[in-house]
Parts: structure tokens; C-alpha cells; sequence
């Protein structure tokens, strides 16, 4: 996987945010302050046009610009949690030029150790880990079983749209949504949702590429 299909990754990312915008808000609207969609639209936008504007030159690269850019764009608790995993995913690559699976499995399990750092939400807390936790471990698993990068990319995926479902049951323990107590419980998670979509984003970027 070349810089091309993470860079592919991240436009597609931005394009599927957009589409999907006022769905995250709606569910940001039921058990939060109605941002998610706008906040997110907002940074991928930005990330699409410092992408554009000066095209970095690494699979690595191309994650720190994105992880940088959302930190510096996106108000809300999803700007630093998003590009503090974005900014751990491209350290983690390092500089190398063709990112095979085993360094991806890496990238996405820092990606996630850097969102428990900063936000310290553990599974079942119905956030964003949710669906990042199962989804990197299920990943991490199929390769290290020597799975092809189809299977295991939809394994990840699979593993992230079941933890996004699961979050609707979850009464929410961190973020804005722990507010409402029991009253979380019965609405999926914006972050959740918006982190699936971000990774069947990867899936289609790397299976679309020749
Ligand atoms: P805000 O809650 O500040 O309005 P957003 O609406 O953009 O920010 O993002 C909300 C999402 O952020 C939640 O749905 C949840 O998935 C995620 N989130 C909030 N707090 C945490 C945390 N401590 N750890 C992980 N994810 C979190
Ligand atoms: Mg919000």
C-alpha cells in the first residue's frame, strides 16, 4: 500500500463524511449537542485541501498531515481524539514508502492505544472505542493468521458496524453523552458511527487499488 491509497483513504473519508453528515448529527442531536457531522465535515474538508495543497511525499506523511490538520480544525472532543490517532497511525509507519498489513495492524492498534490515552474510555464506555477496539483486534488477528488483505479488511469492518450496533444498548460513560445517564441508552454512538465509516473507507481504498 502506497501513499496514493492512503491518500485515497483519507479523500474518500472526506467525501463519505460529507454524505453522511446530517446522520451523524441526528445521532450526535439525540444524546449530544448536534456537532458531530459539522465537526467532522469541517475537518475533512480542511485535511482534503492541506492534502491538495502540498501532497506529502509518505503513507506516514499523509496520516500526520491529516492527524494535524483535525487537531487544529475541530472543536469537540472528536478533533484531538481523531488526530491524535491519526498522528500516532502516521508515526507508527515511519517513513517507509509501501506499507505492507502487519505495519498496518500496527498503525490502527497505535492509532487506538493514542485515543485511550488522551480520552481514557475503555469498550463498553459507548464511544468511539467501540468500534476501534474490536474492529483493530479483529484486523490484528486475521493477519497474524496470514489472512488475505481482503479477508481481513472485512473482518475489520465487520467487527467495526457490529460495534457501532453495539453501542445502542450501552448507557454512556465519557464524553458529553455520560450527562444524560440512563438516557443514553438506546441510540448509537456519533463517534462510533463516524469511526466505521472511517474504516470501511480504508477497506474500499485498499481493495480499489491495483
Ligand atoms: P463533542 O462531544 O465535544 O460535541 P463530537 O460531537 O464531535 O464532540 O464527538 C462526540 C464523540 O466523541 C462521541 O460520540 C464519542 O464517540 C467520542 N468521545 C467523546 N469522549 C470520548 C472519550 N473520552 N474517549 C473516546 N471517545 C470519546
Ligand atoms: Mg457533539
Amino acid at each position: 500500500m502506497d501513499t496514493d491509497v492512503f491518500r485515497a483513504w483519507i479523500t474518500d473519508i472526506a467525501t463519505v463524511i460529507r454524505e453522511q453528515r446530517d446522520h451523524l448529527t441526528q445521532l450526535d442531536a439525540a444524546i449530544g449537542d448536534a456537532d458531530h457531522g459539522a465537526n467532522l465535515d469541517r475537518g475533512f474538508t480542511a485535511v482534503a485541501a492541506a492534502l491538495e495543497a502540498d501532497p506529502p511525499a509518505s503513507p506516514g506523511a499523509v496520516l500526520t498531515l491529516t492527524g494535524r490538520t483535525l487537531i487544529s480544525k475541530v472543536g469537540g472532543a472528536s478533533g484531538p481524539l481523531y488526530g491524535t490517532a491519526f498522528r500516532r497511525a502516521g508515526k507508527s509507519l515511519g517513513d517507509t514508502s509501501d506499507v505492507d498489513l502487519t505495519a498496518l495492524a500496527a498503525a490502527l492498534e497505535a492509532a487506538l492505544g493514542g485515543i485511550q490515552q488522551l480520552g481514557a474510555a475503555k469498550e463498553g464506555d459507548k464511544t468511539m472505542v467501540d468500534v476501534l477496539a474490536p474492529a483493530t483486534s479483529a484486523f490484528s488477528k486475521a493477519v497474524a493468521e496470514g489472512q488475505s488483505a481482503a479477508d481481513a479488511l472485512g473482518a475489520l469492518v465487520a467487527a467495526a458496524q457490529a460495534g457501532a450496533e453495539a453501542t445502542v444498548s450501552m448507557q454512556a460513560l465519557k464524553g458529553r453523552a455520560s450527562y444524560l445517564g440512563p438516557r443514553s441508552v438506546g441510540h448509537e454512538d456519533p463517534g462510533a458511527a463516524s469511526s466505521a465509516l472511517i474504516l470501511a473507507a480504508l477497506r474500499d481504498a485498499v481493495l480499489a487499488s491495483p
